[in-house]
């Protein structure tokens, strides 16, 4: 049964800002051995409760067990593993090289400083990868926070909110719950960083809070993500990349793919082989198949289903729906652009066909639209890849696959645009949260080199 979730006082959220202020500003997240400690014990965390974080996300979302250990879990035990291995690479000050030879003795290193306390607010679909993964960054560079997750998955949060203290410092990490009134009073005080993830709207509002304080933010947000399908392209193998990212979490992810541009006369074919692969995934139909997901609210449910009522494409796959939360994963063609389904991100298992002339109205359909999270592209032509990393912009370009690009680390991920700025994963996360401060020393002993500089000016000084 789902828990109920015990808001946080508002009254205590400053006094919970003020504890992980001080105890930033102490230096004892400093040291690498303390950010080591705490990483090791978020992963303890993570290992030791993976049963009951499981539970708490299928209560919540019914969510299938292996979409939690696999795209929630596992990222953030992994992302664990690569910031304990490479955290004296990452920590370590640098030193420029080839210095002008007038200042070849002068100490000139870029300092990697934590930025402080940091404000993470988050929505509901992948809670543990979207809340600890920053938390990972934000621990590896030395600064404290307070994590505000999405009051929609109240097992989950209650969980965290119970976890968290009994593994990591309390005095650091603290979880806050709550929804608009919490976060709103969260957001009055001063954050040294703060990274939001959710949906367009209520990035404004974080963006407008974090202005008042000139706090440095990141905002990863949403959008609709095409899918481009090239004539050419392995026809059977792109809907089986396309389904399985669709299918991900009944389709409630930010990278989710959104609606397909496929050339005209290769749209049955396409439909054709989702059939196929629809028969392979869920043999005995998708409602009777404990691995496809629920959507979150019997409200978000109807806002799918009239969508669907709505739209005059025509439904080629799926459309049933069962009890107040199901949803097959469901297909409609000839859809046009300017049809009700393409108008904001869908943000659930209905992906559009839009039939077009060619690569090049793709494109132009793509451009005419927000900047995406990401662009999918199937094709084998390295002249239309490049035609779409120079003509398009967005997050990521990834080809020939649909959300694989979430488990390589070593490439940012992030929006641009209207899908937001900033990001994280692997080394990025290490960034978002460290100043890269500078330290210039200039020795008094190269004074006589540099008296020119100082007043009374003469010519000499404009000849040198
Ligand atoms: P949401 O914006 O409604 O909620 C996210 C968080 O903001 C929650 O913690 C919520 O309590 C808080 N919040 C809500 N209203 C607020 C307000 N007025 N003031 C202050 N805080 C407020 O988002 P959601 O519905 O949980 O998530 C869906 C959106 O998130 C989709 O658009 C999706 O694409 C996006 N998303 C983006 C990413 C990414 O990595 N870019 C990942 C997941 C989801």
């Amino acid at each position: 049964m789902a828990s109920e979730l015990a808001y946080t006082n508002i009254d205590d959220i400053p006094k919970i800002h003020a504890r992980v202020v001080s105890k930033f500003k102490s230096g004892a997240t400093r040291p690498l051995a303390w950010r080591r400690q705490q990483l090791i014990q978020l992963g303890k965390l993570l290992q030791e409760n993976e049963e009951r974080l499981a539970e708490a996300l299928r209560i919540d979302l019914g969510k299938p067990r292996l979409e939690v250990t696999v795209a929630d879990i596992g990222p953030v035990v992994f992302a664990i593993s690569v910031a304990l291995e490479k955290l004296d690479e990452w920590a370590a000050p640098e030193k420029p090289t080839d210095l002008p030879s007038w200042r070849s003795n002068w100490d000139t290193t870029v300092y990697k400083s934590p930025k402080g306390a940091v404000l993470i607010i988050t929505p509901w679909n992948y809670p543990y990868i979207i809340t600890l993964g920053p938390l990972v960054g934000v621990i590896a560079a030395g600064n404290t926070a307070v994590l505000k997750p999405s009051e929609m998955i109240p097992t989950v949060a209650t969980a965290l909110s119970e976890l968290i203290p009994k593994y990591l410092d309390p005095e650091a990490f603290v979880v806050v719950n709550g929804a608009v009134e919490e976060t709103t009073r969260l957001l009055e005080l001063r954050w040294d960083h703060i990274f939001y993830t959710g949906s367009n709207r209520v990035g404004r509002v974080i963006a407008a809070a974090a202005a008042k304080h000139v706090t440095p933010l990141t905002l990863e947000l949403g959008g609709k993500c095409p899918v481009i399908i090239d004539p050419n392209t392995n026809i059977e193998l792109a809907a089986k990349r396309i389904l399985y990212g669709k299918q991900a979490n009944a389709g409630q992810i930010c990278i989710s793919p959104d609606y397909v541009l496929v050339p005209k006369d290769k749209q049955d074919e396409l439909i054709a082989a989702f059939g196929r692969v629809a028969k392979t995934f869920w043999p005995d139909s998708p409602m009777k198949s404990p691995d496809l997901g629920s959507i979150i609210t019997p409200g978000h449910r109807d806002r799918l289903t009239n969508l669907l009522q709505s739209t005059d494409g025509k439904i080629v796959l799926g459309g049933g729906v069962e009890g107040e939360r199901r949803m097959e994963i469901t297909i409609v063609k000839d859809v046009s652009v300017d049809d009700i389904l393409m108008r904001d991100e869908v943000y659930g298992p209905i992906m559009s066909l839009v039939p077009v002339e060619d690569i090049d109205e793709a494109i132009q359909i793509v451009n005419d639209r927000p900047s995406p999270l990401v662009i999918y592209v199937f094709t084998e032509d390295e002249a239309v890849k490049q035609k779409f990393l120079e003509a398009t912009s967005s997050g990521t370009l990834c080809l020939n696959d649909t959300y694989q690009h979430l488990a390589v680390h070593e490439v940012p991920f992030g929006g641009t645009g209207e899908s937001g700025y900033g990001a994280y994963l692997g080394k990025t996360s290490f960034d978002t949260f460290t100043h890269t401060r500078g330290f210039v020393n200039v020795p008094f002993a190269n004074d006589p080199q540099m008296a020119l500089r100082y007043p009374p000016y003469t010519q000499e000084a404009l000849n040198v």
